[in-house]
């Protein structure tokens, strides 16, 4: 019974300072005693006119959610790029599927997975966010919406993705490799002159997984995670091993609790190293921002980048690592 109250008040004690914990931030914010973050934009691994185009947007003023769209738009266009949009890997059947994400300020988000033919899919995400009650919308369905909403049909399997895809043919042995090859998507997160927090994730994901998969990269949590109140982190790697560890949520949600983004990122990769078999064979890494404008990035195995972009400066990061 002791022991039964004794709970009960710790509880109670918890929660008091959880409360006091969120009026106070609410307040000092609302008293400006919480200073606005930096303006900054920064994105996975090394797609430097991503975050220039994002830069400019937010240089204006505009909304970190435009910035965020606009950056990574440039990647999915762009038919170099074999691991985002159009140019990307098709899946072991030859076909491109894409899977992205957005998230704004408010919390307010939007997804498509398992999307064919639209070179866009970010803003297609965009407008689930905007145009639906929903938060998610897979395969035909997004087709269907994006064409019922002006996205033109596309073919996205460029010549050259298509001939490495003759080529895994030939062994047709789906492995995923540590950063090579395979495991490239852009996340990016931005804050605007007004301080406010989004983010964008968007990738064709692994290459020749199997028809029908889907990664981490379009669930929101595990792929991209803001909370304008704390701050916000993207993932990239494999889908699957952050999924089983609701990855950016967990680095929020890390952060939440007082550990600046670097410390976050590292205790993310420390759990799914942890609890997660085989993690020598593929790779993860984290990258986050908090409302302070500190930004942290790690991965389990070395080789993750990413770019920071501050002052209108361009700075690429190589991001430390476990092993
Ligand atoms: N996370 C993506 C996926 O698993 C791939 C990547 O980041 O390279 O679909």
């Amino acid at each position: 019974m002791a022991d039964r109250r004794k709970f009960i008040a710790r509880s109670l004690l918890g929660s008091v300072g959880i409360a006091l914990g969120n009026i106070s931030r609410a307040a000092h914010r609302q008293a400006g005693i919480l200073a606005a973050p930096p303006p900054m934009v920064v994105s996975t691994w090394n797609n430097v006119p991503a975050n220039k185009t994002a830069w400019k947007v937010i240089k204006k003023g505009g909304r970190a959610l435009d910035a965020v769209e606009q950056g990574v738009r440039r990647v999915e266009a762009d038919p170099e790029d074999m691991s985002v949009g159009y140019g990307g890997r098709p899946d072991r059947d030859g076909k491109v599927t894409l899977d992205a994400c957005i998230m704004d300020e408010e919390g307010n988000c939007g997804s498509v997975c398992f999307l064919q033919h639209i070179m866009h899919p970010i803003s297609v995400a965009r407008l689930v966010m905007e145009k639906t009650p929903h938060v998610m919308l897979a395969g035909d369905g997004a087709l269907q919406f994006a064409l019922e909403n002006g996205f033109r049909q596309t073919n996205l399997l460029t010549a050259d993705a298509e001939k490495s895809w003759e080529e895994w043919k030939v062994k047709s042995q789906y492995q995923p490799v540590i950063n090579i090859e395979n495991h490239d998507t852009i996340g990016m997160l931005g804050i605007g002159q007004d301080g406010r927090i989004a983010g964008a994730c968007t990738t064709s994901g692994a290459a020749f997984k199997m028809h029908g998969r889907v990664g981490d990269s379009p669930i929101i949590g595990a792929g991209l995670f803001v909370d304008d109140e704390i701050g916000a982190a993207v993932a990239t790697g494999l889908g699957e091993a952050v999924i089983k560890t609701a990855g950016s949520f967990l680095v929020v949600e890390l952060m939440r609790q007082g550990m600046p983004p670097q410390a976050a990122c590292e205790e993310a990769i420390r759990r799914i190293i942890r609890k997660q078999k085989g993690y020598r064979e593929f790779q993860v890494g984290f990258l986050a921002l908090n409302r302070e404008g500190m930004v942290g990035a790690y991965a389990i195995h070395p080789g993750f980048s990413y770019v920071l972009t501050r002052d209108g400066a361009h700075e690429m990061v190589q991001a430390g690592s476990s092993f």
